[in-house]
């Protein structure tokens, strides 16, 4: 599998660089995992929009999400125009009201995942587990070839995360905070809590993503690295991993 980073940050992006969103490609897929506020644009650097089969979506906050509102309208032009054959295939939360909002005509297709469903995209297998933040979201783990690929999209310290993500190859977690802040907010994670789930789930490797527009991001690699030992690294737009 090959891992492009095409956003990083939480909450808004930054000058020329979007939120979450990162392009999964294996022979036979290229799937995006989140699409938010400009990564519609920042993907087209990698691949064009008609070569994207799937869009995976975490959850519906706005950071991760709201371009595939544009990414419909790309479909319909596109299969009018007779570039992009079968639709765009969105997969979202079967229990967000926002999920039906996904269909766009005969123009994208939308396919509704739940807790424990498993999901056959060609050449991956795609798995969903519940996390702890303020709606309902999830963290997707991909499994390609003996590898697996593990995305925490946003959550709290959860009941079952270290399980999930045992023994990833690849970990992109989110480090929405820095050490200090634990307790002022809720529902996303420290880098040393992040470290502290890689080291617990024995992975390999990690990534540290959807970032704060404040602080010395240098500052969370050195409070990863208070827990885990492995390979770590911070996410960059362009950066590419291969699991
Ligand atoms: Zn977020
Ligand atoms: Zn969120």
């Amino acid at each position: 599998m090959k891992l492009t980073i095409v956003g990083r940050w939480g909450a808004y992006p930054e000058k020329d660089e979007p939120c979450s969103g990162y392009l999964l490609e294996t022979k036979n897929n290229k799937i995006l995992i989140d699409c938010g506020p400009g990564v519609l644009t920042n993907v087209q650097r990698y691949c064009s929009l008609d070569e994207i089969d799937y869009v995976i979506i975490s959850h519906f906050h706005p950071d991760h999400f709201t371009d595939i509102y544009s990414f419909q309208y790309a479909s319909m032009i596109s299969m009018k125009l007779a570039k992009r054959r079968p639709p765009l295939k969105i997969i979202s939360p079967l229990k967000d009201n926002k999920s039906k909002e996904m269909k766009y005509g005969e123009f994208t297709e939308s396919i509704l995942y739940d807790e424990g469903s498993i999901l056959s995209l060609n050449d991956v297998e795609i798995r969903f587990s519940l996390n702890e933040h303020p709606i309902l979201c999830y963290s997707i783990g991909v499994h390609h070839e003996n590898k697996y690929f593990a995305y925490s999209a946003d959550t709290q310290i959860g009941h079952n995360l270290i399980e999930f993500v045992e023994k990833a190859d690849l970990f992109l977690c989110e480090s929405s905070l820095y050490e200090n802040m634990e307790k002022e907010i809720k529902g996303h994670l420290t880098a040393r809590q992040a470290g502290n789930i890689a080291h617990s789930a024995n992975v390999k490797k990690m990534i540290l993503t959807h970032l704060p527009h404040f602080g010395d991001h240098e500052d969370l690699l050195n409070q990863a690295k208070k827990e885990f030992i492995g390979d770590l690294y911070l996410a960059n737009c362009g950066d590419v991993y291969y699991i």
